[in-house]
């Protein structure tokens, strides 16, 4: 691909990820950017752009009235990256898909002013067809160069589908559960190298699951083997990745 037109959007986010990808101090992304065109880009510059090669798009879908706009970049746009967590399974805005009063909760009076609506938080994949996705909250900046990168050297990227656990064995790290904690990793999608196990602490699944996790199973393991009650594990299991089965509590 030569230098290609790219656009960057943000939808419900934190903009984390934006901020992640906006540390200039990372070589790779400096080299990175000597071979793209950033066109539009509204945390850096204000204008509009026409037709792009790519466009990354960061934050969930959670408002009726923001597919017009999901659909108009789509149509413009031969890729499109959902990039973050948020984009890619709903992240953590999807926490509140299983907390009917979460309006009331964050905005207490004026809960039903219009401007305000919003629906469940969903992957920006249940409004427009996308085309890979970079998970993690936040997402990984190495592993979005290295999409980028393989795009530009018209290579399909290579998107994880196999367990942190794998990574974690490689790392030769001492599994959580032996120390008596849980862990996430036994169906969160991999590409992170597992830091979360390695530095002691349980993976969350901050990239999602992988495409056809036994989430039963999952469940299963952290009632038995991480000393949580049911409706504990299942509400953990669906901390980044918008699990939306379980009982809630
Ligand atoms: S994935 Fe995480 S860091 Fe990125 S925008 Fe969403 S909440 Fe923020
Ligand atoms: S610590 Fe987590 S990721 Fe590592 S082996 Fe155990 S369950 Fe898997
Ligand atoms: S180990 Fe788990 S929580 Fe940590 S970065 Fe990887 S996927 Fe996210």
């Amino acid at each position: 691909m030569s230098k290609p037109k790219v656009g960057f959007f943000d939808f419900a986010s934190c903009e984390g990820c934006q901020i992640e990808l906006t540390n200039f101090g990372d070589v790779a992304f400096l080299e990175l950017i000597n071979h793209i065109d950033i066109v539009e880009f509204r945390e850096a510059m204000s204008e509009k752009a026409g037709k792009l090669d790519i466009a990354f798009i960061e934050g969930s879908f959670t408002r009726e009235s923001d597919r017009k706009r999901l659909e108009e970049i789509r149509k413009r746009s031969a890729i499109v990256i959902a990039y973050g967590a948020c984009a890619a399974t709903g992240g953590i805005n999807a926490l509140k898909n299983h907390q009917h009063d979460y309006h009331e909760c964050v905005y207490g009076k004026d809960a039903k002013a219009p401007h305000l609506a919003s629906n469940i938080a969903l992957p920006i994949s249940a409004a427009i067809k996308v085309d890979y996705s970079v998970y993690g909250c936040p997402m990984s900046r190495d592993e979005f160069i290295r999409i980028v990168s393989h795009l530009l050297h018209d290579k399909q990227p290579i998107i994880p589908n196999h367990p942190v656990c794998m990574e974690c064995k490689l790392n030769e790290t001492i599994c959580r559960f032996h120390d008596g904690d849980h862990c996430l990793g036994v169906v969160a999608r991999a590409g992170c190298g597992a830091p979360c196990p390695k530095d002691g602490i349980p993976c969350e699944a901050c990239r999602g699951f992988v495409s056809t996790p036994n989430v039963d199973s999952l469940v299963k393991t952290l009632i038995n083997k991480g000393g949580m009650h049911s409706s504990r594990a299942w509400n953990k299991s669906r901390m980044f990745t918008n699990n939306q089965r379980g009982d809630v509590k």
